[in-house]
C-alpha cells in the first residue's frame, strides 16, 4: 500500500521523484515526503499529509534554483503513529545527517527505541524513526557498512533507502520482505517499491532480494550480499507494465498461485531461523507475557478454513483449547468473554466488516485481540492489540490463494512458538522446521505440473457435484479446496470429514458424484483407505491426493501425488494442485476466474 521511490543520476531529481510518487499513488497512502540533495550537500526536505498533489504544490512554491541529483521519496500508509507531518517520511537522525524512508514494519522497534531514548530525542511515533537514530548510533564512517549493522538489529519487514548528507553522491538501500526494484536508465538509477512506477523511465531493471543491500553512486549501482558484491541479472523494462501485472499469465489468480513459493519465503523470513531451527518473533515473545488458556479464531470464507487447520495444529502442538468461529454468525450469538482467551481475527482482504464488528465487541469486554492480515495498516491491523502480517503482496484475484498459504504459515509459526513454551519437544520443532524450509520448493514443483492437472480438469469438469474429504489436519484443506472449486467454477462442492461420509452423505455417492479425497501419509491413512473402498463399492469416482509411493494408489480412479513431508505440514501441499485444477475446470467452463460472479475481494459491508 505504501511506496518508496528514489533517484541518483544526472537528471534533475525534483520532477522525477514527484512523478514517481504519483505513479505509486494507486497503492494507497495517507502522506508523502521527499528529500533531495545536491552535490554541494544542500538539502530540500518537504512533507505533506494526504495527497501527493499537496506535496507537489508545496515543492513548487518553495523550489529554489538548485539542481538536485540525488533523492529519496515516500508515500506512507501509517502503521505506527497518526497521519501527521511529523510521522511522514523521510525520517532523520538527531544530528540531521542521515535521512531514511521505509516501507513495512519494524516489529522490535519499541525495544530499540527504549534503548536509544537514553541518548536520543524522538520526534515521531513511527517505528521508522528508530532506523535513522540507529544509523547515527552505529555509524562507522561508511554508510553501507553501517546499514549492514543496522539491519542486523531489525526484526520485521522493510525496504529502506538512506541518504548520508555528508556523502551527497550516494544513496543506499536494503530490504527484507517488502519489495524493492532497481531501475536503470542512461541518466541514472532508480529505486522503487513497484515496477510499474519505473515503466516509463527505466530501460532495465532488477529486483533487490532479501538480505541484499544496494549502493548507488554517481548514477551507478552495486548490490551486496553477506559483504560480497553480487552480479545482478538485468531485465529489459517492458513498457506494458501495468499497475498490477499479470506477467504472462492469463489471469491474476494463476499468477498468484505461481507466486506462492516466493511469498511464502517472504512470510517465513525473519520469523523462522532455519539454521537454528527456531521461531524468532518479538510479537510472539510479547504474547508469552499473557496468561492464555484458550484461543478463538474469528474469520470468514477461506480464512475460516485456515482457522480449521490451525485448530488441529494448535491443539496437537501446544495443547491449548481452540475454537474457530464464523464471524458473521457469532456477532449475533451470546458472547461469553474470557480474559484468558486470545481472540484472533483473520481476514484475507483488509476490511472484512463483520470481523471489524467482532473486534469492537471483544475489546469492549477488555479481552486481548490479535490480527492476522495481509494489508499493512488495514482497519483490522489498526484495531487489534497485537498482530502479525502475512506479507503476501497485492492479491487481485477475488478467490484468495497466496494469502491463505501465508495465513497458514503465520498460524503454524504461532503454534510452534506457543508449543515451545509448553510441552512441545524441541526435537519435534526442529523436524517440523527442517521440512518447513523445503515447502516453498515443493510447492514450486507442484505449480509446474500443469499438463497432468489440465488432463484431470478435463475429466472432472463434466461433473456437477463433488465431495471433498479429509481427516484431521487436512480436513480444513479439503474444505478450502471445496470452497475454491465452488467459487471459481460455480459447481456444487461440499466438504466432510472423511469418517462422516457413511453417516449420511454416502447416500449421494455414485458414478455421477465424484469424491476428492485428501489422504496423505501418516494422517489416519489406512482408515481413509477403508472409506475409499466404501465409495468404490458404490461405483463412486475417486480422485486421491496422496503422498508419493502410496501403496494403495491403485484403489483410486485418479491420483495427484505429493512429496513426503512431516505430517504436521500436510495441509500446505494439496492446495496447489487442487487450486490449479479448480482454475482449469473454471476455464473450461468459461468462467471469470479473477472476478467470480456475485463475489468481492474486500467484504466491507456486513
Ligand atoms: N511503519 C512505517 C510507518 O508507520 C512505514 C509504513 C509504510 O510502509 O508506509 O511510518
Amino acid at each position: 500500500m505504501c511506496g518508496i521511490f528514489a533517484y541518483n543520476g544526472k537528471q534533475n531529481a525534483i520532477p522525477l521523484l514527484v512523478e514517481g510518487l504519483r505513479n505509486l499513488e494507486y497503492r494507497g497512502y495517507d502522506s508523502a515526503g521527499v528529500l533531495w540533495i545536491n552535490k554541494e550537500g544542500n538539502i530540500f526536505l518537504e512533507k505533506a499529509v494526504w495527497k501527493v498533489s499537496n506535496l507537489a504544490r508545496q515543492v513548487d512554491d518553495k523550489k529554489d534554483s538548485n539542481t538536485y541529483h540525488n533523492g529519496i521519496a515516500h508515500t506512507r500508509w501509517a502503521t505506527h503513529g497518526k497521519v501527521t507531518v511529523e510521522n511522514t517520511h523521510p525520517h532523520f537522525s538527531n544530528n540531521n545527517r542521515f535521512f531514511v524512508v521505509h516501507n513495512g514494519i519494524i516489529e522490535n522497534y519499541l525495544w530499540i527505541k527504549r534503548e536509544l531514548q537514553k541518548k536520543y530525542e524522538f520526534y515521531s511515533d513511527t517505528d521508522t524513526e528508530v532506523i535513522a537514530k540507529l544509523i547515527e548510533e552505529l555509524f562507522d564512517g561508511d554508510i553501507k557498512s553501517t546499514l549492514d549493522k543496522v539491519i542486523q538489529k531489525l526484526v520485521g519487514a522493510y525496504a529502506i533507502a538512506v541518504i548520508d548528507t555528508e556523502n551527497p553522491d550516494t544513496l543506499v538501500g536494503a530490504k527484507l520482505g517488502s519489495p524493492m526494484i532497481i531501475g536503470e536508465s542512461n541518466e541514472g538509477i532508480f529505486l522503487s517499491s513497484d515496477i510499474n512506477a519505473l515503466g516509463q523511465i527505466a530501460t532495465q531493471f532488477t529486483t533487490l532480494d532479501d538480505h541484499e543491500t544496494v549502493v548507488i553512486q554517481n548514477g551507478k549501482f552495486e548490490v551486496f550480499a553477506n559483504g560480497d558484491s553480487v552480479n545482478k541479472r538485468m531485465e529489459v523494462m517492458d513498457e506494458t507494465h501495468e499497475i498490477a501485472d499479470k506477467w504472462d499469465f492469463p489471469t491474476f489468480t494463476q499468477k498468484e498461485i505461481y507466486e506462492i513459493p516466493d511469498v511464502l519465503k517472504n512470510c517465513l523470513n525473519g520469523r523462522v531461523n532455519f539454521e537454528e531451527k527456531m521461531i524468532h518473533n518479538e510479537t510472539l515473545q510479547e504474547l508469552d507475557e499473557y496468561d492464555i488458556e484458550s484461543i478463538e479464531i474469528i474469520a470468514s470464507g477461506s480464512s475460516y478454513f485456515a482457522g480449521v487447520v490451525w485448530k488441529s495444529w494448535f491443539e496437537s502442538l501446544s495443547w491449548i483449547k481452540t475454537e474457530v468461529r464464523v464471524s458473521s454468525e457469532f456477532l449475533y450469538e451470546t458472547f461469553l468473554p474470557n480474559k484468558k482467551t486470545l481472540y484472533i481475527f483473520m481476514s484475507q482482504s483488509w476490511e472484512t466488516a463483520d470481523v471489524r464488528e467482532w473486534i469492537k465487541m471483544v475489546q469492549q469486554k477488555w479481552c486481548l485481540t490479535f490480527g492476522i492480515v495481509n494489508v499493512v495498516g488495514s482497519t483490522i491491523a489498526r484495531m487489534c492489540d497485537m498482530g502479525l502480517y502475512t506479507y503476501s503482496g497485492v492479491e487481485i484475484g477475488v478467490a484468495s490463494t497466496k494469502n491463505i498459504v501465508n495465513q497458514l504459515a503465520v498460524l503454524l509459526i504461532m503454534a510452534l512458538h506457543m508449543g515451545a513454551s509448553r510441552d512441545l519437544q524441541i526435537n519435534e520443532i526442529k523436524k517440523i522446521i527442517s521440512d518447513l524450509e523445503k515447502i516453498p520448493n515443493w510447492l514450486r514443483v507442484l505449480t509446474e505440473q500443469k499438463e497432468s492437472i489440465h488432463a484431470l480438469a478435463k475429466k472432472y469438469a463434466q461433473y456437477k457435484n463433488f465431495f471433498f474429504l479429509g481427516r484431521n489436519v487436512v480436513q480444513g484443506t479439503a474444505a478450502e479446496c471445496s470452497l475454491k472449486l465452488k467459487e471459481l467454477s460455480y459447481l456444487h462442492a461440499e466438504c466432510y470429514a472423511t469418517g462422516e461420509l457413511k453417516h449420511g452423505p454416502l447416500a449421494l455417492v455414485g458414478p455421477e458424484f465424484p469424491c476428492i479425497v485428501i489422504n496423505p501419509a501418516e494422517i489416519q491413512n489406512e482408515k481413509t483407505v477403508s472409506n475409499v473402498k466404501e465409495i468404490k463399492a458404490r461405483d463412486g469416482v475417486v480422485l486421491g491426493v496422496l503422498t508419493e509411493w502410496d501403496e494403495h494408489k491403485e484403489i483410486y480412479d485418479d491420483v495427484i501425488e505429493l512429496p513426503k513431508t512431516h505430517p504436521t505440514l500436510s495441509p500446505f501441499l494439496p492446495l496447489i494442485p487442487l487450486w490449479m485444477m479448480s482454475v482449469e475446470i473454471a476455464t473450461l467452463l468459461w468462467k471469470d476466474i479473477d472476478k467470480p460472479q456475485n463475489l468481492a475481494k474486500s467484504v466491507t459491508v456486513e
